[in-house]
C-alpha cells in the first residue's frame, strides 16, 4: 500500500540520530552534565548578532506582505545579485544572479542537482568517508552510488582508485571539503589532479561528467587554510552551499546552488535545476531568511570556539594514544577505533558515557566520528572518560 523504501527510510533512523536519541534518554536518567554527547553536527555557537538585528529590522520595518510572501522560484533577484557579486569579489569568478538558485540548505541543493542531472542507472561517485545521506539522495534520483575509498590515513582522494572507478556511466562526482566526517580539506594539488582526470574522462567518453561540490563547511577552517573554489578549476561544476553551519542557522533551511557560467549548456543546466526544484515541491527558499542572509553575507558565527575545541580534542586524544586524522576544518574529529569493530568500540565508549558515531555508514568501517561542536567545558570534562577508554585497550 505504501512505498516500501519510504516506509523503511521512515522507520530506520540514521545511526547518528539513533545515538542522539539514546543520549537524550541517558541525559534524563543520569543528568545532562554526566553524558558526553559527541554524536551530532548541530552548531553549538549562536548565530551572530547581525542575524538577530536583520530579522528584527526586516520584520519591524519591511513590507509585511513581501517579507513573508513567495519569492520567485529561483529566489529573490536582489538577493541572488548580492550573492553573485560577493562570490565574484571573493573568488574572482564572473557569475551573475542567473547562475544562483536559492535553496532550503545543502540537502535541498544536493537533491535538486542530482534530480537535475542523474538518469536511471547512471553512476555518481562519492569518496569515503562521506555524508551517509548521499546514498539516499543519489538512489532517489534513480542513479547508482559508487564509493571510492579515500587515501588511508590522510583521506585525500586516491587518484588511482578514482581513475579506475570512472567509466562511461559516470555522470557525476560529489566532493565535500571541508569534509564531514573526517574534517579533511582537499589540497589544491588534490583538486587539480582530480579535475585533470575528469577532463580526460569526459574526452574519452564524449559526455560531460559533473562535479557537485557540497560546501556547508566552507567557512569552518582553521590555521589560514585555503579552500579552493571549484568553479575556478572545473567548468562543469555545481556548488551546493548552505548557511546552516557558517551562520549557525541549520533550522532555518537556507542555502543556494551555483551553476557555473562556464558549464556546458549552462542555461539548460540552470533550467534543469529550476525544473528539479519544482518537481521536488520546494516552491521557493524561505523568504525572510533570503533577506536575512543578504544583509549578513560577509559574516559568520564565532568559529574560533571550534578551533579551541579542535586543538584541545586533537592534542589530548593523540597524547592518550588515539590515532586521529588531523582536521583542518568542519567540526569533526575522525578517530581510528581501538578494535576492528567500530560499533563495538562505540558500545565500550558508552560505558564511559561517551557518545561517538561509528563510521561504517560513512563508508569507512573501523573509524568513529567525534563531533566537537559542543561546549569546550564538555570536552574538558570528557577527557578522563576518553583516557579510561584508551586505557581499557592497553
Ligand atoms: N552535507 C554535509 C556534508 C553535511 O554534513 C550536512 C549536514 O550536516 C548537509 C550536507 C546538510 O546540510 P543542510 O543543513 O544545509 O541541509
Amino acid at each position: 500500500m505504501f512505498v516500501e523504501d519510504m516506509v523503511h527510510l521512515g522507520k530506520v533512523r540514521s545511526e547518528i540520530r539513533e545515538i542522539f536519541e539514546y543520549g537524550n534518554k541517558r541525559k534524563q536518567e543520569i543528568g545532562a552534565e554526566n553524558v558526553f554527547d559527541f554524536s551530532i553536527g548541530n552548531p553549538s555557537v549562536p548565530a551572530p548578532e547581525s542575524v538577530k538585528k536583520a530579522i528584527i529590522d526586516i520584520v519591524e520595518n519591511g513590507d509585511p506582505v513581501a517579507t513573508h510572501g513567495y519569492t520567485s522560484a529561483q529566489g529573490d533577484a536582489h538577493v541572488r545579485d548580492t550573492i553573485a557579486n560577493y562570490i565574484n569579489k571573493k573568488f574572482g569568478t564572473d557569475i551573475t544572479k542567473d547562475n544562483i538558485y536559492m535553496t532550503c540548505g545543502a540537502a535541498a541543493s544536493l537533491t535538486i542537482v542530482l534530480n537535475a542531472i542523474m538518469e536511471k542507472d547512471e553512476e555518481c561517485i562519492v569518496f569515503t568517508p562521506f555524508f551517509p545521506e548521499y546514498t539516499i539522495f543519489i538512489k532517489e534520483s534513480g542513479a547508482k552510488v559508487v564509493q571510492v575509498p579515500g587515501e588511508e590515513g590522510t583521506f585525500q582522494i586516491d587518484m588511482e582508485k578514482f581513475e579506475a572507478a570512472v567509466n562511461e556511466k559516470t555522470k557525476a562526482v560529489i566532493v565535500n571539503s571541508p569534509n564531514n566526517p573526517s574534517g579533511v580539506v582537499y589540497s589544491e594539488e588534490t583538486i587539480v589532479k582530480m579535475c585533470d582526470i575528469l577532463r580526460k574522462k569526459e574526452k574519452e567518453y564524449g559526455h560531460p561528467i559533473f562535479l557537485i561540490t557540497d560546501e556547508p563547511y566552507r567557512e569552518l577552517v582553521y590555521d589560514d587554510i585555503d579552500v579552493p573554489y571549484m568553479i575556478n578549476y572545473y567548468d562543469n561544476t555545481f556548488v551546493c552551499y548552505s548557511y546552516s553551519k557558517a551562520l549557525s542557522l541549520p533550522g532555518e533551511r537556507i542555502g543556494y546552488i551555483v551553476v557555473s557560467n562556464k558549464m556546458v549548456d549552462s542555461k539548460d543546466a540552470y533550467a534543469a535545476v529550476c525544473g528539479a526544484g519544482r518537481v521536488l515541491g520546494y516552491v521557493c527558499a524561505p523568504s525572510l531568511f533570503q533577506k536575512v542572509i543578504e544583509r549578513c553575507i560577509d559574516d559568520t558565527a564565532d568559529i574560533s570556539i571550534y578551533k579551541t575545541n579542535r586543538d584541545l580534542l586533537y592534542n589530548s586524544l593523540t597524547e592518550m594514544g588515539f590515532e586521529c586524522v588531523y582536521p583542518d576544518g568542519a567540526f569533526y574529529l575522525f578517530v581510528k577505533a581501538m578494535e576492528d569493530d567500530a560499533k563495538a568500540f562505540c558500545e565500550k565508549a558508552k560505558e564511559q558515557e561517551l557518545l561517538l558515531v561509528p563510521a561504517d555508514s560513512f563508508g569507512t568501517p573501523g573509524y568513529v566520528r567525534v563531533s566537537y561542536c559542543v561546549q569546550t567545558e564538555q570536552i574538558e570534562k570528557a577527557l578522563p572518560a576518553f583516557k579510561k577508554l584508551a586505557d581499557s585497550y592497553k
